[in-house]
């Protein structure tokens, strides 16, 4: 089975493949470490993860490289203002970004690099570029690529460059018009910035060449996959390739991938329209990780996303659906046999989910499946007609389903709780939901003493005091099941 993928280099729908047979080497743009990531930055990595975990799921064995881009223009401005160097300043976000991936959790590539750590490589790259006539000095020590030295420059976004201006300049590191500059690859130093001591000069260098540099270090002259948000297409991409190419005169990335930006509530996603989410701001409102996941996972990469409060509350009743499910299923007594229809009804799904993430990684259409075949089994064991078999077809299906969502462990707590922390370090406590705090202020301890208590009460026939005590846990956010086989409880 080959997963086949948008390319947006040739326009077309492809087989996406190890070129070497072995390993499928790939390459994502990770963050620049300036801040916390938004839920815009953290869909992109998501969506990522699902072609990863795509990929292992059908068996391709990978070599996938990210930056971190712990040095640029934002970066050297903010740790100027808070007054330490570049690393310190970095520390905090590179650590914050991590411990948001892990809750959301996406999977870490086989090789972080960052920038601050490959000056090196960069500039090697730099002296070929300008022994290639493609890169030259300017009079304050700064290093420029020629535009007019790749005549291919725009094959990636397709734009039409021909009012190109021969020789202007730009030198910050991103910018969104639509026409061409000679763009930064080395920059002079600055008084007071933080900057290199080089074969080419002193100074840093820009965001375009780390990537290439960085690309070709792990995973060689030409390689497989080149990943990103839409964003990033026009103009870093197309100077990743304008740079590595005009070295190499080899393909630097055979395939493209672009993750397309999300809408929340119709609109971009701004600061100023108040519509802007961090990771984190949506754990301290109360929402779980895993719906967080799900919700920005179940709209396919090449669409448009438009998030939702009402979408996070839909992802989480179908996360519960599920784990209720499993549980369901793997707690459950069954009489040996099968049921034909849900033999049918399983392979059936498995075939489609399959299809579906085939297909240019349709995670809607995947899932859809799922979770018909779960209402499917849930109405049979309603009714009785649930066998061993059906249980022994079902579970495979929903781990391969869970290989790429990974929404069926329930993990929540222990990101909500890590969130809490730190809000309570960054003095963000104002904005932590008051169900949150009441839910958070038992712990699981003082949990399973009180649901013991109401056991004894019940059984002592003090009906009152048992009453109470599960009035108390409703109101922080505990929830108690009775059933035959004791009492279970989970948070809200
Ligand atoms: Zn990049």
């Amino acid at each position: 089975m080959t997963l086949r993928l948008f390319n947006t280099l040739t326009g077309q729908i492809e087989p996406l493949e190890p070129a070497d047979g072995k390993a499928l080497r790939m390459y994502a743009c990770g963050p620049t470490v300036y801040d916390y990531g938004h839920i815009g930055n953290f869909r992109t990595f998501l969506q990522v993860d699902v072609l990863r975990r795509t990929l292992k799921l059908l068996g391709t064995t990978l070599r996938h490289v990210m930056n971190i881009t712990d040095v640029d223009d934002k970066i050297i401005r903010n740790a100027a203002e808070a007054g330490v160097p570049i690393g310190e300043y970095t520390k905090k976000y590179v650590d914050a970004f991590f411990e948001d991936l892990e809750a959301l959790r996406v999977e870490r590539p086989e090789q972080i690099a960052r920038a601050t750590e490959h000056i090196e490589q960069m500039v090697a790259l730099i002296e070929k570029l300008a022994a290639a006539g493609a890169a030259y000095k300017t009079e304050d020590g700064s290093w420029y690529f020629r535009l007019r030295s790749f005549p291919e420059y725009g094959k990636l976004s397709k734009k039409d460059l021909s009012g190109m201006e021969d020789g202007a300049r730009v030198d910050v590191d991103e910018y969104e018009k639509d026409s061409a500059r000679d763009f930064a690859l080395w920059k002079a130093a600055k008084p007071g910035e933080t900057s290199w001591e080089t074969a080419i000069g002193r100074g840093r260098p820009g965001w375009h060449i780390e990537c290439s540099a960085m690309a070709m270090e792990y995973l060689g002259e030409s390689f497989d996959l080149h990943a990103g948000g839409e964003d990033l297409m026009f103009p870093h991409h197309e100077n990743e390739i304008a740079q590595s190419e005009s070295v190499t005169h080899k393909t630097f990335a055979r395939h493209w991938m672009h993750v397309r930006f999300l809408l929340v509530d119709g609109r971009k996603m701004s600061k100023s329209e108040g519509n802007f989410y961090t990771l984190r701001d949506l754990l301290l409102k109360g929402y779980k990780a895993s719906a967080i996941r799900l919700a920005l996972i179940s709209v396919p990469y090449g669409n448009q996303l438009n998030f939702t409060f009402d979408s996070l509350t839909e992802s989480t009743k179908a996360i519960e659906r599920l784990r209720t499910f499993r549980g369901r299923m793997s707690e459950g007594k069954f009489l040996a046999g099968e049921n034909p229809e849900l033999q049918e009804a399983a392979k059936n799904a498995r075939t489609e989910f399959f299809k579906a993430l085939e297909n240019d990684l349709n995670t809607a259409e995947a899932r859809a499946p799922i979770f018909e075949l779960v209402r499917a089994a849930n109405t049979a064991m309603d009714q009785d007609q649930f066998f061993a078999a059906d249980r022994d077809a079902i579970l495979p299906v929903l781990q391969d389903f869970d290989a790429v969502f990974d929404v069926l462990e329930d993990r929540d707590a222990e990101a909500t709780r890590r969130a809490l922390d730190w809000a309570r370090e960054a003095g963000r406590m104002d904005d932590v939901a008051p169900e949150l705090l009441a839910a958070q202020s038992l712990t699981d301890e003082q949990i399973v003493a009180l649901v013991e208590e109401r056991t004894a009460a019940k059984k002592a026939r003090n009906f009152a005091r048992a009453d109470q005590i599960r009035n108390e846990l409703a109101e922080k956010g505990v929830i108690l099941e009775d059933s035959k086989d004791g009492v279970k409880w989970k948070r809200k």
